[in-house]
């Protein structure tokens, strides 16, 4: 139990509550940031594997169908070599040279263009629709350049169908090498847009195809004026073609939101796709969490601090409030001094403390004389103020801060003095009788000397036999008292010897009337 006790005693402190109330509450916070910092991270974790899942199947997908696209043009080209196709009527020659060509919906058109750039053979009709691609841009860049092999040139406009297209083309070599026309397979835009459509994106999210020299073939979601737009400048752009895939948080050009691009280049295409998640959607669910989490174990956190306060506070209450009625059961009321519980307690340790040292110790019982007179006379309010002056004028008797004054009983005071002698003490008391003298109670007319007091004295020397409690000294000084009052009052007798010196017979208590 005495243990139980003592594991119980820091849980009665103030301070102790205050502290758990505090620490525990930090504590509640740091482990809660902690777990929402980790549901952060697991939110950036989600979207880069949602980017890069989304990359990797619409990469293949393009780059599939792009190959297959390449086959069929590379497969025109080669056919144009075959003996008899130059002399094969129209028809014939579009068999020939088309015969493993792919068909798709997105496909676009398949032709064969010759030096001039004129159709010289139409996947879609024979004879093949009119045209002339002199003007554009592949067409030229293959006539300038041999050896390209298939180049993806800038979106276009079909003359033939008004769609919007990309155009992938391969140069015709004649067989002495020169410029001999090109294969244009294009893929409509569509196909982009259709493939882009079926992924669900959030409201800031986009997905990005970009030529390699920064052009932008497609955008989901779709604004027909992104397209054809050339960010080869930005420095977004710059991370695109510093690798082959990758990611990195960057600010967008186009609107100057802040979002996640995961980018790869598709095969050995020179074709940049990019996923862009907005940062804020990213974290947008994970905002909410935090808000809520935060706020509840923010709530929580005050509740607790609010309550720890207040829950110490009362404890502090408690204890001032046990504090004064300690001090409140060991004072006198009328007087202000120690009382006589005071007396026996301090009394009790100032006695061991003599007696293991070997240190004298010294009491003085002080009895006011014919007091009962007082009260008859004057009134026991009087009385009271008689007691307070007695009080005051005995305090001021004793110096020393060990010296103890209390009021033992209705008109009798106790004065112990620690490591004093008899002969010490009857200097005290000496000069208790002189402080006693000078009294006076202005009201009821009560003038200095008319207040006496009788004063029994006994003193504990060491090694002496007959004191082995406090209250032997007590009941030594009391009878000393007594002699006092039989020896005339207004002065000290010492317990069982003569006082040294003998103290000279003081004034008997004057009559105010
Ligand atoms: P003696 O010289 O023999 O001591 O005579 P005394 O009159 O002082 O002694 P006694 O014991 O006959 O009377 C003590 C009186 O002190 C009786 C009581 O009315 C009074 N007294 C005790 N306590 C108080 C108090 O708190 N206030 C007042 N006014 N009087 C008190
Ligand atoms: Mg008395
Ligand atoms: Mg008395």
């Amino acid at each position: 139990m005495p243990a139980l006790q003592r594991l119980a005693r820091p849980f009665c402190s103030a301070r102790t509550w205050i502290a758990l109330g505090v620490l525990a509450p930090v504590g509640m916070l740091a482990a809660s940031g902690l777990m929402l910092l980790d549901l952060r991270q697991d939110a950036w974790d989600k979207a880069e594997q949602t980017s890069k899942n989304l990359l990797q199947v619409m990469e293949r997908d393009i780059g599939r169908n792009i190959e297959m696209y390449d086959l069929s043009i590379q497969a025109a080209a080669d056919n144009l070599r075959a003996p008899g196709v130059a002399e094969a009527n129209p028809q014939m020659r579009q068999l020939i040279l088309f015969d493993r060509a792919a068909t798709a919906r997105d496909m676009g058109v398949m032709l064969v263009i010759d030096e001039h750039g004129d159709t010289i053979a139409d996947i879609d009709a024979v004879p093949p629709r009119k045209g002339n691609a002199a003007d554009r841009e592949y067409f030229q860049v293959h006539k300038a350049r041999a050896g390209l092999g298939l180049y993806v040139g800038r979106p276009i406009v079909s003359r033939l169908t008004g769609e919007r297209m990309l155009p992938f083309t391969r140069r015709i070599n004649k067989p002495d090498g020169t410029f001999g026309g090109v294969v244009l397979g294009s893929v409509k835009l569509s196909y982009f847009t259709h493939l882009f459509e079926r992924i669900n994106l959030g409201r800031n999210d986009a997905i990005n195809l970009y030529l390699r020299d920064g052009t932008r073939v497609m955008r989901q979601p779709y604004v027909e004026a992104d397209l054809g737009a050339n960010i080869a400048s930005a420095a977004i752009f710059k991370n695109f073609v510093r690798e082959h895939s990758g990611s990195f948080i960057e600010t967008s050009v186009r609107d100057g939101m802040e979002r996640h691009y995961t980018f790869t280049q598709i095969g050995d295409l020179p074709l940049i796709l990019n996923v862009a998640l907005s940062t804020d959607e990213i974290e947008a669910e994970w905002r909410v969490k935090a808000l809520v989490i935060g706020g509840i174990v923010l709530v929580l956190c005050s509740l607790t601090i609010a309550l720890s306060l207040l829950f110490g506070r009362e404890l502090r209450r408690r204890e001032a409030m046990q504090g004064e009625l300690e001090r409140l059961s060991l004072t006198d009321a009328l007087t202000h001094l120690p009382n006589r519980r005071a007396f026996e307690d301090t009394g009790a340790r100032a006695w061991e403390g003599a007696r293991r040292n070997g240190q004298p110790l010294s009491l003085l019982i002080v009895d006011a004389d014919h007091f009962k007179r007082f009260n008859d006379r004057y009134g026991h309010q009087v009385g009271d103020e008689v007691l307070q002056g007695l009080a005051r004028r005995l305090s001021a008797g004793v110096h020393r801060p060990d010296d103890l004054v209390c009021r033992v009983g209705g008109e009798e005071f106790a004065i112990l003095l620690p490591d004093t002698d008899q002969a010490g003490a009857l200097r005290i008391a000496e000069k208790v009788h002189a402080e006693v003298a000078t009294l006076a109670i202005g009201s009821p007319g009560i003038g200095a000397g008319a207040v006496t007091v009788s004063i029994g004295l006994a003193a504990m020397v060491s090694g002496g036999t007959e004191v082995s409690a406090l209250a032997d000294l007590y009941r030594l000084a009391d009878a000393a008292l007594y002699e006092a009052k039989a020896g005339g009052r207004n002065q000290t007798h010492c317990a069982g010897q003569p006082c040294v010196p003998e103290i000279p017979p003081r004034l008997k208590l004057v009559s105010a009337s």
